[in-house]
């Protein structure tokens, strides 16, 4: 089979299809909270960095030890990966353990905020910052 030129309707169709994820992406990101965004930009920034430096032939690794190395090594260049490394200096709530992103505030006044991360029977309670322990890297 001789290589032809893509005709103009399929290049057209596919200039579409790239505009339409720009879209997509554009989209998912105005749902996100800032450090949501910025967490994502952190571990994508990194995956991709580790991603490259990965052995030619070698056996992909397992998401869950992916996620460890690209969190350690995000951690190990506080500087560069800001929005990972502050996550350690977010109040956590005195009530369950999480962060304040994952707590709604209640419909009214009398009805208690719930916790998104924990369990149903758990996660019917407003968030109760403890105060942060460990200082702000460089501070
Ligand atoms: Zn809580
Ligand atoms: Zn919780």
């Amino acid at each position: 089979m001789t290589q032809q030129p893509l005709p103009d309707s399929l290049i057209s169709y596919l200039e579409q299809r790239g505009a339409a994820h720009a879209d997509a992406v554009t989209t998912m990101f105005s749902t996100l909270t800032d450090r949501e965004r910025a967490l994502i930009k952190d571990a994508a920034a990194m995956g991709y960095v580790r991603g490259r430096m990965h052995p030619e032939g070698e056996p992909h690794p397992k998401d869950s030890a992916v996620l460890v190395e690209v969190i350690d090594a995000c951690l190990a260049f506080p500087d560069l990966y800001p929005a990972i490394n502050a996550h350690l200096t977010v109040p956590l709530c005195t009530e369950c353990g999480h962060t304040g992103d994952e707590h709604e505030e209640g419909d009214d006044p009398v009805t208690p905020g719930i916790c998104a991360a924990c369990p149903e029977d758990d996660g019917r309670h407003d968030y109760e910052p403890a105060p942060a322990v460990t200082e702000a890297p460089g501070q």
